[in-house]
């Protein structure tokens, strides 16, 4: 005979009464959550309402934010499970407990962001419910013959339209890849009892990068790369970043001669980033830069070369010194936000 806890009976109601696709809600270590989420959920929220389902979420660990307030992006209910071992992140440990979530909840759907925390999630939660993976979805799925998600392929220079055919599905959203939406709705926010196991792994310490702005959330970044010849020229670019309350990045080089932190490198290599707008800054635009950079919506080049490849990649250019033009950038910018 099995006897089930009460946290289980409790549970057991969702499978009976949900289909859902289930998002996962993603937060910083301080409770705030990312911009990344609310994409997350719009889509997520977008998919239910073209397969006739409801749109859930699945939060973990504690957050500093009025969860029912996802409602607006579409999410009908927020699955909340509070244990203090879910607020240090450990990807085997939250993926056990979103896999209980979404088979107690009759998920047919799970949808994470496509950033650190959805990259290590997402897999792990895939092979626990035998469910077929598409990591790094740009657009709604085609439902109307199957399940057909795109996704870039080549470092973005292709891409790929890819059928799931299990039962049960796992997408990882590229990050800025789709628009928030937001409506009037308020989420029910139902505590959630699961299993959760201690995790094995400790974490001793930990070091805030420097950045202002988080580089993958940002919508805004200004990159920097060889042509400002060292690393005592940031400070103009650093200027440049505050007055646009943006984020920073570099070329590989520049991360690689210790002229800037290895978190700031963005590229083939490094970080992969879509904001709005990317303005850079004396970097030449080779391939291996590019394949991190080119899901930016709009490319800005500063460059004396006017035979600089980056150009064939912008959205906008300007040929000219980057120690003449990117000064009078930032004031011209200040003088419109009537900073200066
Ligand atoms: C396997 C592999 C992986 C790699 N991964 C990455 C990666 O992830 N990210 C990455 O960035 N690179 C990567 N690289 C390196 C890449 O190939 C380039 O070498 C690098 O991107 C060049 O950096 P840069 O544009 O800053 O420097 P440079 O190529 O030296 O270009 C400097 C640019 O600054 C311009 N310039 C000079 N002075 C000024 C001025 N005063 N005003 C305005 N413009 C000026 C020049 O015209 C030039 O275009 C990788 C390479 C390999 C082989």
């Amino acid at each position: 005979m099995h006897l089930m806890q009460r946290s289980q009976i409790s549970n057991l109601k969702f499978q009976i009464e949900n289909m859902s696709v289930l998002i996962f809600v993603d937060h910083t270590d301080e409770g705030h959550i990312k911009k990344a989420s609310h994409e997350a959920i719009s889509y997520g929220a977008k998919i239910a309402e073209q397969i006739g389902d409801v749109a859930e979420a699945v939060v973990l660990g504690k957050v500093n934010e009025d969860l029912a307030a996802l409602g607006k992006h579409g999410a009908k209910k927020v699955y909340h499970v509070q244990n203090d071992s879910l607020n240090t992140f450990d990807s085997q440990v939250q993926a056990k407990v979103i896999a209980q979530v979404a088979e107690q909840t009759g998920a047919k759907l799970i949808v994470f962001s496509n950033n650190s925390s959805g990259k290590a999630l997402a897999p792990r939660v895939a092979v626990r419910l035998k469910a077929g993976l598409v990591a790094g979805a740009t657009a709604l799925p085609d439902t109307s013959n199957g399940f057909v998600v795109r996704k870039n392929v080549f470092s973005g220079k292709a891409f790929a339209n890819v059928a799931i055919n299990t039962e049960i599905k796992v997408i990882t959203l590229n990050v800025n890849a789709f628009t928030i939406t937001e409506g009037e709705g308020t989420a029910e926010v139902v505590p959630f009892n699961a299993a959760v196991d201690t995790p094995k792994i400790k974490v001793t310490g930990s070091t805030k990068t420097s950045g202002k702005v988080s580089l993958t959330e940002a919508d805004v970044v200004v990159s920097a790369g060889r042509g400002l010849k060292g690393p005592e020229n940031w400070g103009m670019i650093e200027e440049l970043a505050d007055t646009l309350g943006a984020a920073l990045a570099c070329s590989r080089p520049v991360a690689d001669a210790h002229w800037r932190p290895h978190n700031e490198h963005v590229g083939q290599t490094g970080i992969a980033i879509a904001p709005n707008l990317y303005i850079a800054i004396g970097i030449s635009g080779a391939i291996q830069h590019l394949a991190g950079v080119n899901r930016s919506k709009h490319i800005v080049v500063i460059n004396k070369d006017p035979e600089a490849p980056f150009f064939k990649a912008a959205d906008y250019g300007i040929v000219g010194d980057a120690f003449e033009v990117v000064p009078k950038l930032t004031q011209a910018i200040k003088k419109m936000k009537g900073q200066s």
